[in-house]
């Protein structure tokens, strides 16, 4: 057995999760590639190689970045060119035509909001808006502004022809925000563009939304991916041990802001337009980076109990939350310590 030569520990600034290196000597012919950090989709990317070769590694590097810079082009509600700003520029006077990948984002979406009794809900969009506005202007929106947006919100006013592939709102002032969706539906299109490149291995994080496959990086017997911790993101609280699996974090210890002495985070409770209380950090892990993705914004709108059961429910898909409390803990599904390294 080779010995573990180096203990690497590289933080994510804005996730919650992180690579956790844990080095062994590689084999001969093996080489892992590190892209470093980029600038993505409001947030820091980060993909990792594993390949024959550097120039094999680092080209594949460069195609997966290119994937999710087109992914961002298309899905930006903040870019006013983007395919996404169309849809909510002119959705609610006619029917708007959309490529596959905003088709397949809106359709796992819809998925998300029937399984959640709607919690999930890329409509959320005018309250999102909103939230934003009042961080600007350090004031909260009043409850009738809240009320107003509120209005616009809720999927079944949203109508997707997957035949015509079209897409049409019901409603006036409808707006999509796929903030809690399209970071991981990227992640799963760049793994693909690294594993099509004939990578042994490779790992994908966009803001804290994590997929790895096939050979670990360094030559280590898994992909180790700290658990950090909400109140100091140097404290590494637990190591999931992953093999083609994706991880997500949400939380609101993060993203959010302070009015009236309120902490609201930008995660929106539907139901009541603010923001989502009772969880500080929700990890899910999934077959793909999209659903985890999208639950875990999911069951930090839920919290625990309802979030829990949901996860439950669904086969291969574990939670780790820590509710917010003096004290830390954790509450898990029942398959996922299967996923926690002992130390
Ligand atoms: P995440 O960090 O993946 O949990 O996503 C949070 C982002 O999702 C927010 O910044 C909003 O853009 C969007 N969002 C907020 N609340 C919801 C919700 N209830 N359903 C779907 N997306 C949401
Ligand atoms: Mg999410």
């Amino acid at each position: 057995m080779r010995q573990t030569i180096q203990k690497v520990i590289l933080l994510v600034l804005a996730g919650s999760i992180c690579l956790v290196g844990c080095r062994r000597l590689p084999p001969k012919g093996q080489f892992t590639i590190d892209g470093g950090y980029r600038q993505v989709m409001g947030t820091f990317a980060r993909v990792v190689a594993v390949a024959d070769t550097e120039p094999q590694g680092r080209s594949a590097i460069d195609a997966a970045f290119e994937k999710i810079d087109a992914i961002e082009q298309c899905m930006s509600d903040y870019d006013p060119n983007s395919l996404l700003s169309k849809v909510n520029q002119q959705a609610f006077r006619q029917p708007v035509a959309i490529n596959d990948e905003l088709m397949t984002v809106l359709c796992a979406s819809m998925e998300c909001y029937c399984l959640s009794g709607g919690a999930f809900d890329i409509t959320v969009g005018p309250v999102v808006q909103l939230w934003r506005q009042a961080k600007k202007n350090d004031a909260a929106p009043t409850p009738k502004q809240l009320e107003q947006a509120r209005q616009a919100v809720g999927c079944q006013n949203l109508f997707i022809d997957t035949e015509g592939q079209t897409v049409q709102f019901a409603k006036e002032g409808m707006f999509l925000d796929l903030g809690g969706i399209g970071k991981g539906y990227a992640v799963d299109r760049a793994v693909e563009i690294l594993r099509t490149a004939g990578l042994k291995g490779g790992m994908v994080d966009i803001g804290g939304n994590l997929r790895c496959f096939g050979t670990p990086a360094n030559g280590a017997e898994h992909w180790l991916i700290g658990l950090q911790d909400p109140a100091n993101d140097e404290n590494i609280l637990l190591k999931l041990k992953m093999d083609d699996r994706a991880v997500a974090t949400s939380g609101d210890y993060r993203r959010f802001v302070v009015l009236d002495g309120q902490k609201h985070s930008h995660i929106i409770n539907p139901a009541t337009a603010d923001s989502a209380q009772s969880l500080s950090s929700v990890t899910i892990i999934a077959p793909t980076a999209m659903a985890a993705d999208a639950l875990s914004t999911t069951v930090t709108v839920l919290g625990d109990q309802k979030g829990l059961g949901l996860i439950e429910s669904i086969t291969d898909v574990e939670a780790i939350l820590i509710p917010h409390s003096e004290k830390l803990s954790f509450e898990k599904t029942s398959a996922a310590d299967r996923y926690i390294m002992a130390e």
